[in-house]
């Protein structure tokens, strides 16, 4: 027995001579929210289509609820969807749309009322019965959209892009709604993004994916603090990428020798040995800068070649002594450093990361 809701072990799909999904392995926890998240073109769609059975894996086992579903048609999967383009039926109501389901399934008609009244009111569309989909905002379409999959009770809801095709104010309302209800109704749900704000404030856990595999799976608090690789450092918020090679530094801890010869030192959360070739990561919001000379260990001088004002944040651009520039972010509290100031950046080894580079 797996307390796992969704399995996907091992999973390939080929098309042709393109590897559209290459050995993916995730699985998704009982009531958990986990996010595909990655570029366009990385195989998110492709996975979650053949999760949903509209797609067969060229290799690899899928279970739903401890079940193998690899060989079941969709609709034996107990799974609900959510697609991009909420695919309604024009000529229907909102009402017709959400039960039509239940109707397939030959539900009674006071069941298919019962659940067409309680998925409308989950969704916030009671009173929109009667509505045809094109007297509906893009918003409430992609409302009932959701209410459509809540209405058949799915035991895991797949999702893919749901918000996309929302202007950006009504993308950030549908997400705040859609994580309450989700936590409401504790369903377990797989959602795929190309939107990293998404899946961070979304999801449980995120599964990384880029070429066709997966980079990282893992918390968003985790994928951010501690990406695994360059690729997922860069894709999940900015980081500043300073090259160099490692050593080691007193007190057994790992350091990184940087092109000047100046040695940070820093975590490093993956083995990485002594002389390789690596990369120090630092976000921009985890270093410090001040005008006034500071001496001591990771510290960084350069001077600002931008200045920017953005009200609540600072946005600096710095060049380095040893000629990379670096990114630097600060709260509006600290002083404005114009163009031109020589500053000193600070570091501390904990927000400083190693990885190999790739
Ligand atoms: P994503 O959803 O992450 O944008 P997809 O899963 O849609 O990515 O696509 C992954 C890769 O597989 C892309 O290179 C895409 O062109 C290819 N692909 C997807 N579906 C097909 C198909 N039916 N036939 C051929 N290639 C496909
Ligand atoms: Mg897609």
């Amino acid at each position: 027995m797996s307390d796992d809701a969704i399995q996907v072990s091992g999973v390939v799909k080929r098309y042709g001579a393109t590897t559209a999904v290459d050995n993916v392995s995730f699985n998704v926890a009982q009531g958990e929210f986990v996010s595909l998240l990655g570029p366009s073109g990385c195989g998110k769609t492709t996975t979650l289509r053949m999760i949903a059975g509209f797609v067969e894996p060229t290799a690899g086992a899928l279970r739903v609820n401890d079940r193998d579903v690899t060989h079941l048609p969709p609709e034996k999967r107990e799974l609900g969807f959510v697609f991009q383009n909420y695919a309604l039926w024009p000529h229907m109501t909102v009402a017709e749309n959400v039960g039509f389901g239940l109707k397939l399934r030959r539900k009674s008609r006071t069941f298919i009322r019962e659940k067409i009244a309680e998925s409308l009111s989950v969704t916030g569309l009671s009173g929109y019965e009667d509505r045809l989909p094109r007297q509906l905002s893009g918003g409430q379409q992609q409302r009932v959209a959701l209410a459509r999959a809540l209405a058949l009770e799915p035991q895991v809801l797949l999702m893919d892009e749901p918000l996309s095709n929302l202007d950006r104010a009504l993308r950030v309302t549908m997400r705040r709604e859609l994580k309450e209800l989700q936590a409401r109704m504790k369903m377990t749900t797989l959602y795929v993004t190309h939107d990293q704000e998404e899946a961070l404030s979304l999801s449980n856990r995120v599964v990384i994916m880029n070429k066709g595999r997966v980079e990282q799976v893992a918390a968003p608090y985790e994928l951010y603090e501690n990406p695994a690789t360059s690729f997922v450092a860069d894709f999940v918020g900015i980081t500043n990428f300073l090259e160099g090679s490692a050593v080691g530094v007193d007190g057994g801890s790992m350091g990184v020798r940087l092109r000047s010869g100046q040695v940070l030192r820093a975590v490093a959360k993956t083995a990485v040995t002594p002389g390789a070739e690596v990369r120090a990561l630092i976000r921009p919001e985890r270093v410090t800068l001040t005008t006034k000379p500071v001496d001591g260990e990771n510290v960084l001088s350069g001077q600002v070649i931008l200045s920017e004002y953005f009200g609540a944040v600072l946005r600096y651009s710095v060049r380095l002594d040893g000629g990379e520039i670096l990114r630097a972010e600060v709260h509006n509290f600290d002083n404005f450093v114009e163009t031109g100031a020589k500053v000193w950046i600070c570091v501390l080894p904990e927000h400083l990361r190693i990885i190999p580079q790739e």
